[in-house]
């Protein structure tokens, strides 16, 4: 603390990302990154891109939106990007759902919202999910300004269909419904086709989980062109090179090779139906999860308990300390032998 603060400083409670240990002998799956990494084109295109250093990026980020663009189906103009999925969250927060009426979001989800609430002076209410830990939209019909929903929500991994979301644009036509599908790739619905029929509809992705990219800093937000010329002018207000030329770079190779995308993602989808159903034959009440992460809680062993042994035996996980989630362990989908490796340490604690 110090005089010098300015006042909304003392209020805010910044998010805490989940490690990021030293040691590179630990199987990390605490922060749902992708064990298989990018596409090998994208090395090359930095490479390539090393050459220009000393130049400014282009400050529209032209060649990664087309990219974005040709691989959505949707127009240039339609697509922003920043500096991660965070910064485009944080933009949109900021641009978008600043208003009198609060914000909704789920009461169990990511634990960023409610930090850029606070840091922007946003108002919000938490919708609690119901008992099977799921988004019930019905429970959204309050007065608000805005929804804010991830899908697959997190730390659940529980998605919704693309039809309940399409229900939920249709009843909040004023509204502007933001969904954050950082985890869509991996078997979930996109909104994405929705987007031409609902001018209330923003949606946020990332690279750096399905396109095993979280080093590089890239994520995107589509959207109607007014929803996107609202964050392009937060964002030039603010800087006008959030992704430098490497990134802009590494994150257009990476769109475009679609082959290497789909045979991660494959792999990822398989790994984890394979450790969710190792889990449960171990009596694991396993969430079922659309994402490349399990969240799971054992029937007697506390989660922190189960944390602890596991990082005892180089396995990193995550656990939430919050009422209704104490119990559960976010555990991410690693390579096939990094899912058997937790589920023999788990046979062993059992
Ligand atoms: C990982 C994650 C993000 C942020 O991803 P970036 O690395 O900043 O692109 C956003 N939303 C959710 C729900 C996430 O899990």
């Amino acid at each position: 603390m110090s005089r010098f603060w300015s006042p909304v400083v003392h209020r805010l409670s910044p998010y805490v990302p989940g490690e990021q240990p030293k040691r590179d002998d630990l199987v990390k799956l605490n922060t749902n990154e992708n064990p298989y990494g990018p596409s090998p084109r994208v090395r090359a295109a930095i490479a390539a891109a090393m050459d220009r250093l000393w130049l400014y990026p282009d400050p529209h980020a032209t060649g990664l939106r087309q990219a974005i663009a040709d691989r959505y189906g949707v127009a240039f103009d339609e697509v922003f990007v920043g500096n991660g999925s965070d910064e485009v969250l944080a933009h949109t927060f900021q641009a978008l759902l600043n208003h009198d009426a609060p914000l909704l979001f789920p009461d169990i989800t990511y634990g960023f919202y409610p930090v850029y609430c606070a840091l922007y002076g946003i108002r919000y209410e938490e919708v609690p999910l119901d008992a099977a830990m799921k988004i019930e939209i019905a429970d959204y019909r309050r007065r608000c300004s805005a929804i804010l929903l991830p899908n697959p929500n997190a730390p659940t991994g529980i998605a919704l269909p693309r039809a309940a979301i399409e229900a939920l644009l249709a009843e909040h036509p004023d509204q502007l419904v933001v969904v954050d599908e950082a985890y869509v790739d991996f078997g979930a619905e996109s909104a994405v086709p929705l987007v031409a029929r609902h001018d209330n509809l923003l949606i946020v992705q990332t690279l750096s989980k399905s396109r095993g990219l979280a080093g590089l800093r890239v994520g995107f937000a589509i959207g109607q062109r007014p929803l996107i010329e609202a964050l392009e002018r937060v964002k030039d207000s603010f800087n006008s090179f959030p992704l430098d030329c490497l990134a802009l770079a590494g994150a257009t190779a990476a769109i475009e090779d679609d082959a290497w995308f789909r045979e991660t993602r494959d792999r990822i989808i398989a790994n984890r139906d394979a450790l969710a159903h190792g889990l449960r034959e171990l009596g694991f009440e396993v969430l079922p999860s659309l994402a490349n992460f399990v969240f799971a809680r054992h029937p007697r062993r506390r989660a922190a308990e189960l944390l602890a042994a596991l990082r005892e035996r180089g396995v990193l996980v995550r656990h939430f300390k919050k009422p209704r989630i104490e119990d559960f362990l976010r555990i991410t989908v690693g390579t096939e032998e990094q899912c058997n490796r937790v589920i023999e340490l788990m046979r062993g604690l059992n």
